[in-house]
């Protein structure tokens, strides 16, 4: 382990690269590269999906538009360097051909097939290589940039968030006969909502049911402001169509909008969606709703790595049930609504249940308004780790 703590300035500085290019680098891995030599930043880069170029080679060109060079340097890398040729050449060799004399990885390529191979590819070219301990607060920063990546391409499906604001008592709205549209029934405050925000603004897709559509008409937008490289696809389970064309989503259509309907939604209301702008695909059902599974490949062929569900109970339930989870975001209000109201995940779990079964837990808090001295609480874990492969043998013999 040869790490040191001007070395992980500098992999600080990778990391705050590589986040500021997300919701750019989908359906590529997040990354952030920073050279340096005798404690001189030459350049710098991130990966944008869309400008081709991996970090490193956005970093290397950096550099010689500096009129300098990268020999000697050293390259501080979110993500281990690829040696593969995709839609560019191998990172690693371009490391090498520019006299990289050091290279520092934050964590290796997550995918067990291409693992340790930029590694090796770099120490064959005569680069040390230096790769952070996969327990530092570092490796997992560098980890957390990429769970859906790392997910995605090991599993071949999105990795799947699951969100939801409850109240104290643990339901997710009041009786639906006390509720209405013009007047919405927020549980918890503007704080927490604008962390949500950000939630969004992280995910390829955000999936609902139509009870949701039908209950709330929202529109299911990222309202961050921040720019990004792919509108939020907005994604309804919506069986037999009953989505209003005049719903707040299906107004606000910009081919950003896909029902997921079954076989037997009638063909004159596909037709009327369709022609609003939004994409209707059938999938087959099983059980009557939409095997989610066959959902999921869909949003995969589709590019999305990463799908928020914000849904109602019975869309909670079902992909609880279906083991299609992967993480668990829950908003907790300090309101109670009392026995009656819309259950969390119908009769399987109830937020606090759930929580049980989370992994890797963090809690946070938000002022419910301002100046109030009333708190609302993110609880949020993992029930599958992205990054925990059954490959361990792969993965062992690389951490330097
Ligand atoms: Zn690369």
């Amino acid at each position: 382990m040869r790490i040191l703590s001007s070395d992980e300035r500098y992999l600080q500085r990778a990391l705050e690269l590589a986040r500021n290019a997300t919701a750019f680098a989908s359906p590529n891995p997040t990354v952030g590269c920073v050279l340096v030599r005798d404690g001189a930043v030459l350049g710098e880069g991130a990966h944008f999906y869309d400008e081709s170029d991996h970090a490193e080679i956005a970093a290397l060109k950096q550099t010689a538009s500096e009129g300098l060079s990268a020999a000697n340097a050293t390259a501080y890398v979110t993500l281990e360097p690829c040696a593969h040729y995709g839609r560019t050449g191998p990172c690693a060799a371009a490391l090498v051909a520019a006299g990289v004399e050091r290279c520092v990885v934050a964590t290796v390529d997550p995918n067990p097939l291409v693992s340790g191979k930029g590694i090796g590819s770099l120490r064959d070219g005569g680069v040390t290589v230096d790769v952070v301990d996969a327990a530092s607060p570092l490796a997992l920063a560098a980890r957390r940039l990429n769970d859906a990546f790392a997910f995605s391409i090991q599993h071949g499906r999105p990795f799947v968030t699951l969100k939801a604001a409850v109240s104290l008592d643990g339901y997710l709205a009041p009786p639906p006969l006390s509720r209405s549209v013009t007047h919405p029934h927020w549980l918890t405050g503007e704080a927490a909502r604008a962390d949500v925000q950000k939630l969004r603004h992280a995910s390829d897709a955000i999936l609902t049911g139509v009870g949701t559509i039908l209950a709330d008409d929202p529109c299911l937008t990222d309202r961050t402001e921040l720019p990004r490289r792919k509108p939020l696809l907005r994604v309804i389970l919506d069986s037999r169509l009953r989505t209003p064309p005049a719903s707040a989503l299906v107004k606000g259509a910009e081919r950003d909008v896909l029902i997921i309907a079954s076989r037997f939604a009638p063909e004159a209301v596909t037709e009327a969606l369709e022609s609003a702008g939004v994409e209707v695909l059938r999938v087959a059902n099983s059980g009557g709703r939409a095997d989610l599974p066959s959902v999921l490949k869909a949003l995969q062929d589709r590019g999305v790595r990463n799908v928020l569900v914000e849904a109602g109970s019975t869309v909670n339930e079902s992909f609880l049930a279906s083991g299609l989870v992967d993480k668990v975001a829950l908003y907790y209000s300090d309101v109670e609504l009392g026995h009656g109201s819309v259950p969390f995940a119908g009769a399987i779990a109830s937020p606090y249940a759930l929580q049980q079964s989370l992994t890797h837990v963090t809690r946070e808090t938000f002022p419910h308004a301002e100046g109030s001295t009333r708190e609302d609480v993110k609880v949020s874990g993992y029930l599958h780790d992205p990054w925990d492969w059954p490959h361990t043998e792969l993965r062992a013999p690389l951490i330097a």
